[in-house]
């Protein structure tokens, strides 16, 4: 359905302005911005060895109501619960919105957009990527090469040399079907901190309910280890009796897994001169939360655009500097113990209108809303955070880089899985 797939020799490497290296997330959100922005006139390539299609993963973002994702989102919410021990807050998003897009409508779209962009798919790894200023020569796992303007890598990618603080959020989540109503479609919970936390680290669940007889319930746990597959389970199994949900009259219909990074390590967007990372190879994951999409969404847009425009493709940076430095600090105070996952983010929606917290975690409030949102976390953790993290920021230049061998290798893939 796609464009064409072609067989490109060593001697005859084929020509393209733009290759994308990797075809998941990032790619399908920028093959659908080319399209909408009318980008016609250029030749592309996407080298992935995989096609992505259907159903391997569901992405959960906040946003604006009224964009392009509009008719492919299976839900949206305008109320999401956060909830503790102690309390079940219910916030108004208002004008934002919690919204939930499953990957197949996402994959069509983009199929669809290649397509129409008359692109061309090489069905093989990416190996060498060779930049010499003013072309990219690719080499794919198979032998065959491509040559570029540009190169938009959004390949799983280790950071460039290992994080002060490296955690991974990682979760199961089950598509329940019940036999009578039993979720409430008017709300989503957002993160429900009532799970037995693990001793380091936070672990919450959450409820995207599709209808009241169907929605996705997940256990997700930002910490330095994974669990076994026997503990998602019981952890999600616990989840759902804390949520009172009756197993008799639900049947798990899909199982989701995921593996994200959650570290100050960096993940250089800009490697060479016409080489670009998007994604989570580029940064796109913020270290404190682990949401992605939304920046993956913003720099696709921006890709497209300049290039509508005649300007070289490069987005601006997935989040500001000082963002990545909050963040740096956060996981530091959650990971050396000086702050619990449960009560800072009770405190940030406690002491904040929603609707900042959330543009804070999308990276795009003002440093004027930033310095109320850490007004609102406990003073002398941070300090004490942002104190070791200088220390140690002063430490790092003083000896050579360490490699990044502090993130499994299961994190830079990812760990998908649909029954
Ligand atoms: C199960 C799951 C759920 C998630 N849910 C959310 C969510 O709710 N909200 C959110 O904000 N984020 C979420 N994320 C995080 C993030 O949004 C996704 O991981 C997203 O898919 C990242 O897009 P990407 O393009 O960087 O990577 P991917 O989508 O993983 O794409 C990478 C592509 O590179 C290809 N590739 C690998 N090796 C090569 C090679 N050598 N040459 C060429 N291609 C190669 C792969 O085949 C793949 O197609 C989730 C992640 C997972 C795994």
């Amino acid at each position: 359905m796609c464009g064409s797939v072609v067989r490109v020799t060593e001697s005859a490497p084929l020509d393209v302005d733009l290759a994308l290296l990797g075809g998941g997330g990032a790619a399908s959100l920028l093959l659908a911005a080319l399209d909408r922005h009318g980008v016609r006139d250029r030749r592309i390539a996407i080298v992935d060895p995989v096609r992505r299609r259907g159903q391997d993963r569901t992405w959960a973002f906040w946003g604006h109501p009224d964009t392009d994702l509009d008719p492919l989102l299976s839900a949206s919410w305008q109320q999401v619960e956060v909830a503790t021990a102690a309390r079940r807050r219910v916030l108004d998003l208002t004008p934002l919105r919690y919204a939930m897009l499953r990957s197949g409508p996402v994959y069509d779209r983009a199929a669809e957009a290649e397509r129409r962009l008359d692109a061309t798919r090489v069905v093989a790894p990416a190996d060498v990527v060779r930049d010499d200023g003013t072309r990219v020569l690719v080499r794919t796992g198979d032998g065959r090469s491509v040559r570029a303007d540009w190169v938009l890598d959004s390949r799983p990618r280790p950071p460039s040399r290992a994080g002060r603080t490296t955690w991974l959020q990682h979760f199961r989540g089950w598509w329940l079907e019940a036999d009578r109503p039993m979720f409430d479609p008017a709300r989503a919970v957002l993160m429900d901190f009532r799970t037995p936390q693990p001793p380091r680290g936070v672990s919450f669940g959450y409820v995207l309910p599709v209808s009241d007889r169907f929605a996705l319930v997940e256990y997700t746990e930002f910490s330095p280890d994974l669990l076994t597959d026997a503990g998602y389970d019981a952890a999600l199994a616990g989840y759902r009796d804390l949520l009172g949900l009756d197993p008799a009259g639900l049947r798990v219909r899909e199982v989701e897994n995921g593996v994200i990074p959650m570290t100050d390590a960096p993940f250089p967007a800009r490697p060479s001169a016409r080489v670009v990372r998007l994604g989570t190879a580029g940064g796109a994951t913020r270290p404190s939360t682990g949401f992605t999409f939304s920046a993956m969404y913003r720099q696709a847009d921006q890709v497209a655009r300049a290039l509508a425009d005649g300007r070289p493709p490069v987005p601006a940076a997935a989040y500001p500097r000082r963002h990545r430095w909050m963040d740096a600090v956060a996981l530091r105070a959650l990971d050396r113990g000086g702050v619990g996952g449960p009560d800072f983010f009770d405190r940030l929606f406690d002491r904040n209108p929603a609707e900042r917290v959330l543009r804070f975690l999308d990276g795009v409030t003002t440093p004027a809303e930033e310095v109320a949102i850490m007004n609102s976390t406990r003073l002398l953790p941070m300090i004490a955070a942002t104190a070791g993290d200088a220390a140690h920021r002063v430490r790092d230049r003083l000896r050579p880089a360490r490699p990044a061998l502090a993130i499994p290798p299961a994190v830079v893939g990812d760990a998908v899985g649909a029954e």
